[in-house]
């Protein structure tokens, strides 16, 4: 291929880092890209300056939010006893895009993973026990999914909870999740379900 003009290519490699985008997809969006109008383009780019500056993270559940408490922690309508821990942003907005979750969350940060560097210490586990040192929550629910690493990290926090918190009930999604299966990655349905039959751990 001819050598690109270099604002071009700057942008190709920067869409080529995106995930699902080669080399041919990031040569396709940086073309049409090109073909906005100038104002249309400046927005795009502004809007991406911006991202950082103006999303918070939410102090009580750990989610971007354009504030701190999030739509959702504050949301006067949600059960405040039930506390749902998923392991990242994307498994949150999954659920909630089912729209059958009433309770609060919490984001845990990842799952326990000792060959990826993952210990029990790299998880949220402060915020999540000065969650439960509240006194509100009465029901934890682990939608963490069906991974091995998903397991040892519900193991982990059930036994935390047990522990140091007597009287709060575990659950964890029923097995409808095939195994290997991610939370983010399920279809509402079957989420909607597992959910339903949660099971006590
Ligand atoms: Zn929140």
């Amino acid at each position: 291929m001819n050598k690109l003009p270099a604002p071009l290519q700057n942008v190709i490699n920067h869409l080529a880092r995106l995930p699902g985008m080669g080399p041919k997809s990031s040569l396709r969006s940086a073309l049409a890209i090109l073909k906005l109008s100038q104002s249309d383009a400046r927005d795009f780019g502004r809007a991406i300056y911006n991202l950082h500056d103006e999303l918070a993270l939410c102090a009580r559940c750990g989610s971007l939010a354009a504030q701190s408490p999030c739509s959702i922690c504050a949301d006067p309508n949600r059960a405040r006893d039930v506390l749902c821990l998923v392991s990242e942003w994307d498994s949150l907005l999954v659920m909630e895009e089912g729209g059958f979750y009433q309770g609060q969350y919490m984001i845990l940060g990842g799952l326990i993973s000792p060959l990826d560097n993952m210990p029990p210490e790299a998880l949220e586990l402060e915020r999540l026990r000065a969650r439960l040192r509240e006194g509100e929550i009465n029901e934890v629910v682990l939608a963490l999914g069906a991974t091995v690493e998903a397991d040892t990290t519900a193991q982990y926090i059930k036994d935390l909870i047990l522990r140091e918190f007597v009287g709060i009930r575990v659950f964890r999604l029923a097995q409808g999740i095939p195994q290997g299966g991610e939370v983010k990655h399920m279809d509402r349905e079957t989420l909607r379900q597992s959910l339903k039959y949660k099971q006590e751990i």
